[in-house]
């Protein structure tokens, strides 16, 4: 017979998928003989059977029985008894905690008989009649699935006919009253009475917190926490505690260390004569525990005692439920708690000088998520401003400034000083200059994965996005709020990228300490930090990122375009550049030189025009090598398709035919751009001539981007640098073409260290972005002397959909639909693309034992991807340069991980 029903006694912490976290944790705490009050758990395999078929298994009830029975010998009390009736909770307990999001069914057993006995035993009327209708209230909504105000209301109505302030005013005459009402409605509204057998309520009680794994507010839970749809919810049953039983009873939560700074010391609150639900409703205020040592030193005494107990065992900081009853302290409920980012910093590091665990495990306790959080300014919590609407918080930070409707209006007034917010109903690739010099970015439209908020979170530039109650009127110059105030260009507002707040008007902004630290070092961070609180913080990041940066098997490396985002990067702590995407540095005003390239008519004049641009290129190169003196960097010859370096086919149309219409003249330049922006048109350009297919049809790109490089280099050595350039072919996807680059890049390399007579060591290496690239990695690494991951567009490419259409389109729909569970452009798609990269990564390295192995897609700074990355066996990630920090800690914490999950199961 299967096993569906463990009592407390029989589980323990480990048993979390069976018994879920709650049930878990109450086993150990039982097993520790801590006073938990006595009860059992109905296993998650029931809720998944009771999902999967619509009833439970036939052997549950004798189960439930045998262990009631049980619980019963255990309390001396019995279960419907109408002298000191037995009374249980029901409540749900998941594997991972979902608060708040599935049902409760308390003070099960109450009857109209058993109502009389809780009196008789508990010495007043008042609190039996008050617990007989909060059960009616909860098994009426709960199990019964009728309308919470059909009893709200009643209960509201008689205070306020009675003149009442709250709860506590009503009589036992009053509480009585209303259970009568609560039961004539659970008759109107189910034409059944309510069940008088309490095992009746409990049998059904049980099938209703199974049946409230699938309300939609815990499906829109799950799907935002990644927790699976299959795993199902246990059900707990445990006799029933009052801390409503007068003065010497109360409940409360508490935690082994404070929660939201992480200082040391148990920190906690106590309600007298309260059950836990009025707690959270807050009710009335609470007191703290040391006024509980001053209320009950020995229930004090006893729960201090505990919570050292459970923080050595659990070895981590753990939050818990208690409730004294009639002066006896008694343990609801244990987990490892929830913590703001930089208390789980400080408990780490905490924990670690307490030899309650490693320095290495004190590295795995922290992610890559609250450091991001450490990372971005803040609005200053005391100035509690009032939002006037709640977007999508995009990319993380805090940031005010003015109103710009447009990418150049933001480039204008950035450049004049101005700190600014570009409102815009959506964002596009156009829009990036704009991106850069705004403080933030504000879009009526899109998602978590739009242009908007992917090119912020990748920048680093605090976003919201798809703020639908805004209207934008570009042309206009104006932003409203739905039936509210109305804002124009050069307005102040303020933008919260982590919480999705938009304010009127500037809020402050403080600079975290943390950042401060990861830009300039510890005595820099200790600098910032306005409270002690902070300095404590600043220590313990550097703590961790320091171990984490030596346990690394991965480097991190950083995609850098230019010498100050190269030097960042560096101050960040990243090892080279893995990553310096080119075409960046052809936009602007050196976008006409490239378009002379593109309209040459003879190679003279192509040839003429690119020697314009080789030395505009050779001084970008001689800055970022400098910038990363000693260390790699990756430059990867043009990408791009060339219509993005000519003007827009449709406005020239537009252009020429307005002017031919008025009769004004079209000049030759006109026309050959007109010309060659339709030959070159292209009905899917990213799938056109762009990548290693322009190096082969332009070879001068070649010559002169590898000239640049090396002569970079060369200049650099001169002038006592130590530059280590690789030079990377984008888009290959065969052998040949490899060849063909590689071979006249070597070729270039060769002449330049004759002409300066200067020997240069210059690899060349290739990024696989293309599936077949990825199939025939053997036949390409024999060519090649490094392989850089493109994931943005092997994800593209893999699944065929393009990320620009798509984001904004289906793949919202398609996460809510769980076709995804975070967009495979954030968060690399391990199933899928994941095994290209694998695959690559074997076959390339088979055929080239020395093959250095990067990535530098968006995924390189992601830290689930970074895991990913490791296990496959990459010698480094590039991210943008602010994900650094994050990366080095992913990458410590990746291997450090690794090695202390292979100890485990030795
Ligand atoms: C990539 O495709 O992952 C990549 C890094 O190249 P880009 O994003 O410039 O196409
Ligand atoms: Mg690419």
């Amino acid at each position: 017979m299967t096993k569906f029903v463990y009592a407390f006694a029989e589980g323990n912490k480990d048993m979390r998928d069976l018994l879920g976290g709650k049930g878990a944790n109450l086993a150990e705490m039982t097993n520790m003989n801590m006073p938990v009050p006595p009860g059992f758990t109905v296993t998650t395999d029931v809720c998944r059977q009771y999902l999967g078929n619509g009833s439970l298994p036939d052997e549950l009830a004798d189960q439930v029985s045998a262990n009631l029975a049980e619980v019963e010998k255990a309390m001396g009390r019995k279960f419907g008894a109408t002298q000191s009736p037995l009374l249980v909770s029901v409540r749900s307990g998941a594997p991972f905690s979902m608060p708040g999001m599935m049902e409760t069914v308390l003070n099960v057993g109450l009857n109209d008989e058993t109502v009389k006995g809780l009196a008789a035993m508990a010495g007043s009327d008042r609190f039996a009649w008050d617990s007989y209708r909060r059960l009616l209230q909860m098994f009426g909504k709960t199990v019964l699935d009728i309308d919470g105000d059909l009893f709200a209301n009643p209960l509201h109505e008689l205070q306020a006919a009675k003149g009442y302030k709250g709860d506590l005013d009503m009589t036992a005459e009053d509480l009585r009253g209303l259970a009568d009402q609560f039961k004539q409605v659970i008759l109107e509204q189910t034409g059944k009475p309510f069940p008088q057998d309490p095992r009746e309520q409990l049998n059904m009680a049980i099938e209703a917190v199974f049946r409230s794994w699938n309300t939609e507010r815990a499906q829109v839970y799950r799907r935002r926490e990644h927790i699976s749809e299959t795993l199902g919810t246990a059900v707990n049953v445990q006799t029933m505690v009052f801390g409503n039983m007068g003065e010497n009873s109360g409940t409360g939560v508490a935690f082994t260390r404070d929660p939201s700074t992480g200082r040391s010391g148990v920190y906690g609150d106590y309600l007298p004569d309260a059950q836990g639900e009025d707690v959270v409703s807050g009710i009335r205020n609470t007191l703290t525990l040391d006024d509980l040592a001053g209320i009950n030193k020995p229930a004090y005494t006893e729960l201090v005692d505990i919570m050292h107990r459970l923080e050595e065992h659990y070895r981590d900081l753990c939050d818990i439920e208690y409730t004294v009853e009639n002066g006896k302290l008694w343990m609801l409920q244990t987990r490892v708690g929830k913590r703001t980012p930089a208390a789980a910093f400080r408990v780490a590091t905490q924990l670690a000088d307490e030899g309650l665990i490693t320095e290495d495990e004190a590295v795995t306790r922290v992610t890559g998520e609250q450091l991001t959080s450490l990372l971005f300014p803040q609005f200053d919590q005391a100035s509690h401003p009032e939002p006037i609407t709640v977007a999508t918080p995009a990319s993380p930070g805090a940031a005010s400034g003015e109103i710009v409707f447009s990418d150049a209006e933001a480039v204008r007034r950035a450049g004049e000083g101005a700190k600014v917010i570009l409102v815009r109903r959506e964002t596009n690739a156009e829009d990036l200059p704009g991106m850069v010099a705004a403080v933030g970015v504000l879009t009526a439209r899109g998602g978590k994965t739009s242009h908007a908020a992917v090119v912020a979170r990748g920048m680093g530039r605090t976003a919201v996005v798809g703020a639908d109650e805004l209207i934008v009127d570009e042309a206009a110059q104006t932003l409203k709020v739905c039936g509210g105030k109305e804002f124009h260009a050069g307005d102040i507002i303020s933008i919260d990228g982590t919480s999705g707040e938009v304010f009127a008007g500037a809020v402050d902004v403080v600079d975290s300490p943390a950042m401060v630290y990861v830009e300039s070092g510890l005595e820099a961070g200790l600098a910032a930090a306005r409270s002690d609180d902070d300095k404590a913080l600043v220590r313990s990041l550097d703590r961790i990122l320091t171990r984490a940066d030596k346990a690394a098997r991965m480097k991190v490396r950083a995609n850098a375009d230019n010498p100050e985002d190269a030097q960042r990067a560096r101050e960040f702590g990243a090892t080279g550049v893995g990553l310096c995407r080119t075409e960046h540095m052809f936009l602007g005003e050196r976008r006409p030189l490239v378009e002379h390239v593109i309209l040459a008519r003879t190679p003279e004049e192509q040839a003429e025009a690119l020697s314009k641009l080789g030395p505009l290129q050779k001084s970008d190169f001689e800055g970022i090598f400098k910038a990363m003196d000693g260390l790699p960097v990756v430059v990867r010859l043009i990408d791009p398709p060339l219509h993005e370096f000519l003007p827009d086919l449709t406005q020239l149309t537009v252009e020429i035919a307005v002017k031919e219409a008025k009769g004004e003249e079209v000049t030759e330049h006109e026309r050959a751009v007109f010309e060659a922006a339709k030959s070159r048109h292209e009905e899917n350009p990213m799938l056109g001539l762009r990548g290693v297919r322009l190096s082969i049809e332009i070879p001068g790109f070649v010559d002169m981007q590898v000239r640049a490089v090396a002569e970079a280099a060369v200049a650099r050595i001169q002038a006592g640098g130590d530059p280590h350039p690789e030079i990377m072919i984008p888009l290959i996807g065969s052998g040949r073409e490899m060849e063909i680059v590689k071979t006249h890049a070597e070729r270039v390399i060769a002449d330049v260290e004759k002409e300066s007579g200067i020997k240069l060591e210059i690899p060349v290496g290739n990024m696989i972005e293309l599936p077949r690239a990825a199939l025939v990695a053997d036949e390409i690494a024999e060519q090649s002397q490094f392989f850089s991951f493109g994931t943005n567009d092997l994800t593209q490419t893999t699944w065929g959909f393009s990320r620009d259409d798509v984001e904004g389109e289906f793949i919202p729909t398609y996460i809510a639909d769980g076709v995804f569970d975070t967009s495979p452009f954030e968060s690399i798609d391990e199933h899928g693309v994941g095994q290209l990269v694998e695959t690559a990564v074997a076959r390339g390295r088979k055929a080239n034992p020395d093959l250095l192995c990067g990535i530098c897609g968006e995924h390189g700074g992601d830290p689930r991807s970074i895991h990913f990355f490791n296990r496959v066996g990459l010698d480094y990630v590039s991210c943008s340069p602010f994900r650094v920090p994050i990366a080095r800690l992913e990458a410590g914490r990746a291997t450090l991980m690794e090695s202390l999950e292979a100890s485990e199961t030795k």
